[in-house]
């Protein structure tokens, strides 16, 4: 058996050698498990500090120093653009769930990097954006929840649900203009367990920070009940 699904495995390799998502180039042995080429990988640049979440600026020092009154710290493991959005794409959209280890690789590197700046992850819990229960159904599964916990994982910290999306909005990306997507998420957010959340820090997870709306309005809720500091962390964000 092991030796016909070796042999077979052997000849679909030869009929549709695997290429490159990104660039479409044959990919190298040491290559296939990661579905883009080790170019690919490399140009997508992994980010140092947070940013302000009004102006998008960097935080060398990971502290607000422009819009003070901001409800919370954005922290973005690199820009929307590149090889990360077709990766992004076709992990959430196409269920190709392979995809979250190159997709790791990225959040990996900059999780380092922010705790090589002093971050310290062991003060945060992380609550996941959540998907309303039909969409997660549809698809499968929740991209802010496999996220959460390649961070729990590796910092040792606890995951709460602590949010939950009683409204099924549309999806974002569709909605083109800011007023649009402000409305889709109004009151979209419960918070299910207030008294595990209340006087904490809140790392909020999700995969892509686009206007922010979605993060602005679970942020709110979150401060709502009594959150302390908030930290939204994604893989990308547009600039
Ligand atoms: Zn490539
Ligand atoms: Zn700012």
């Amino acid at each position: 058996m092991e030796l016909l699904r070796n042999l077979k495995n052997a000849m679909a390799e030869i009929l549709f050698p695997p290429l490159c998502l990104s660039c479409q180039n044959y990919l190298g042995s040491q290559e296939r498990d990661s579905s883009i080429c080790r170019s690919c990988q490399s140009k997508i640049i992994v980010h140092t500090s947070l940013f302000c979440s009004v102006c998008r600026a960097r935080l060398p020092e990971n502290k607000k120093i422009c819009h003070k009154n901001s409800g919370y710290l954005l922290g973005a493991a690199t820009d929307y653009s590149g090889p990360i959005v077709n990766l992004i794409h076709h992990y959430k959209y196409e269920r190709w769930t392979r995809l979250l280890d190159p997709l790791k690789k990225v959040l990996h590197s900059y999780l380092d990097n922010l705790s090589a700046g002093g971050f310290d992850f062991k003060k945060f819990i992380i609550v996941p954006i959540p998907l309303h229960k039909n969409r997660e159904q549809s698809r499968g599964f929740n991209q802010a929840e496999h996220l959460a916990q390649i961070i729990a994982y590796r910092y040792q910290v606890s995951i709460i649900d602590g949010l939950t999306r009683e409204k099924e909005t549309q999806i974002q990306a569709k909605l083109k203009n800011w007023e649009d997507r402000k409305k889709n998420l109004e009151k979209a957010f419960l918070a299910a367990n207030p008294e595990m959340l209340s006087g904490k820090n809140i790392l909020l997870v999700d995969d892509v920070y686009t206007s922010g709306s979605t993060i602005n309005e679970a942020s709110e809720k979150l401060k709502s009940i009594g959150a302390k500091k908030i930290v939204a962390l994604v893989i990308a964000k547009t600039k």
